[in-house]
């Protein structure tokens, strides 16, 4: 099996766009504040968004199984407060959990969580427990930085965060860590916001004794790990200067990077610079690069074609991104696609 573990819905009916503007708009009139029915999408516009966008490309690339959340460009978690961000995130994580519905074989969800810049991060435990156990969610989505770019929330090593890591232990979750839209001029959102955090969250744990605390804890680093692998010389010397054990026994029981690196040389370092026992296959499609490669003639997030490409790579090390690290990785996944047959 090929086991895509970041999607996003991307591709969501406008009418979803649309009722958050409304949103939006209520935080400074309250009059214009949309109700969460007031937003319709039948299970036919749903199909349609799916079927002629990711599902059409899963079948074209090869890939049978997509890890699915809300679109993170649009979790904008610095918008309002916690009551607009716990609207906003039940809506999306329940259209994400009406997809995996309807296309059982192909999707399973991922939750958004209801995060607030300067709110308790516990207050999105209900969120996460309504996802895994009623909607059958096999992960969350963690955003380090609720603020957009300002980054005023404490590191991932600091206690405040540790209600979150409890729930995902006791329900054997992994998080993905994942920012949302910059709002700061400075990060574009997906072209350094994004690769910034990523950096960010594995430094952050490095310079910590976090999964001392949480031996069980998992977080997987997207978009490649950012700029951890082509520096990874430089964190093994830091580490060593902090005292800190070997970075293979350090974090590497606990971290885990993804795939969504849209060129053969960033593969190539990747998996040979990273075990390949922690990356785990992914193409972030249909995401922030939609175009083809002029130099390939292939588009640069068909992820697969790097796997395929890489030399170093053998038939057991592409079975292990593509299918054996996300069992491992995501144990509720595992556990459905047994209860499928597979
Ligand atoms: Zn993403």
């Amino acid at each position: 099996m090929i086991i895509d573990v970041h999607g996003h819905y991307t591709t969501a009916p406008k009418a979803l766009e649309e009722w958050r503007n409304r949103q939006i708009a209520g935080i400074k009139d309250p009059s214009v504040k949309p109700k969460p029915s007031e937003l319709k999408i039948s299970d036919d516009e749903l199909r349609d968004s799916i079927v002629n966008n990711q599902l059409k490309l899963m079948k074209e690339r090869g890939s049978d199984l997509t890890v699915f959340s809300p679109r993170a460009s649009f979790m904008a978690h610095h918008i309002g407060d916690f009551e607009v961000s716990s609207t906003w995130a039940a809506i999306c994580n329940e259209l994400c959990f009406r997809v995996s519905k309807l296309f059982p074989d192909n999707f399973m969800g991922v939750a958004m969580l209801p995060q607030s810049p300067g709110v308790d991060p516990k207050t999105c435990i209900p969120e996460i427990e309504k996802c895994i156990k009623e909607y059958g969610f096999v992960g969350i989505n963690l955003n380090p930085d609720p603020s957009g770019g300002h980054w005023t929330s404490p590191p991932l090593s600091d206690r405040h965060w540790y209600p979150i890591y409890e729930k995902m232990v006791e329900l054997d979750i992994p998080a993905m860590i994942h920012v949302s839209t910059s709002c700061n001029a400075c990060f574009h959102t997906t072209g350094s916001h994004y690769l910034n955090a990523d950096t960010t969250a594995f430094m952050q744990c490095l310079t910590s004794d976090l999964f001392k605390d949480f031996p069980k804890l998992r977080f997987l680093i997207p978009h490649g790990g950012g700029a951890v692998p082509y520096h990874w010389g430089r964190f093994r010397g830091l580490a060593q200067e902090m005292k800190k054990p070997l970075l293979k026994d350090h974090l590497l029981n606990n971290i885990f990077f993804d795939t969504c690196v849209y060129h053969q040389p960033g593969i190539d370092l990747l998996t040979k610079v990273i075990p390949v026992e922690n990356v785990l296959f992914a193409s972030e499609m249909i995401g922030a690069v939609r175009g083809i490669d002029p130099e390939t003639g292939f588009y640069y997030d068909d992820t697969k074609r790097y796997i395929e490409g890489a030399t170093t790579l053998s038939a057991e090390d592409r079975y292990k991104i593509y299918e054996g690290n996300a069992r491992r990785v995501f144990p509720r996944l595992d556990a459905a696609l047994k209860a499928q047959g597979k």
